[in-house]
């Protein structure tokens, strides 16, 4: 799949629409999403074009990689969910029931998750 410049995200990093921020550097954009899950849900997103992990992973540079996993970290700490347990989830493609085409981490906690999976 190429990558849609017209995607939520996309528009999002252009600041064509607004997001409540969390964190920015030069390698990610973190904000929260705006049908949260559980009481803390941030989504973190590179700031380069890439459809979802296997694009992102292959085609990203080293530095994009590390900064990308390090601004997760560092949303995970801010946000007070690194001490008390969190969860990341990046859907991928049709049965992940990925909805935006910029790839993203989830990043959930605030409370006890429960199971990782409902069958
Ligand atoms: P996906 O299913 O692709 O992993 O998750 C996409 C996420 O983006 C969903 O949790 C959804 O609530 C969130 N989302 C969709 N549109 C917007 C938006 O315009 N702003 C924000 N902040 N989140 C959005």
């Amino acid at each position: 799949m190429s990558y849609d410049p017209n995607n939520i995200f996309a528009k999002i990093l252009r600041g064509e629409i607004p997001c409540k921020k969390v964190y920015e550097d030069e390698f990610a954009l973190a904000f929260n999403d705006i049908n949260p899950k559980a009481p803390t849900h941030v989504l973190v997103i590179p700031k380069g074009p890439y459809v979802a992990y296997d694009d992102f992973i292959t085609s990203a540079n080293a530095e994009e990689i590390a900064g990308f996993a390090r601004a997760v970290s560092k949303v995970a700490q801010s946000s007070g969910v690194a001490q008390t347990g969190y969860r990341l989830i990046s859907n991928c493609g049709v049965n992940a029931h990925q909805e935006v085409s910029h790839y993203h981490v989830h990043v959930l906690g605030g409370k006890a998750l429960g199971p990782m999976l409902v069958k």
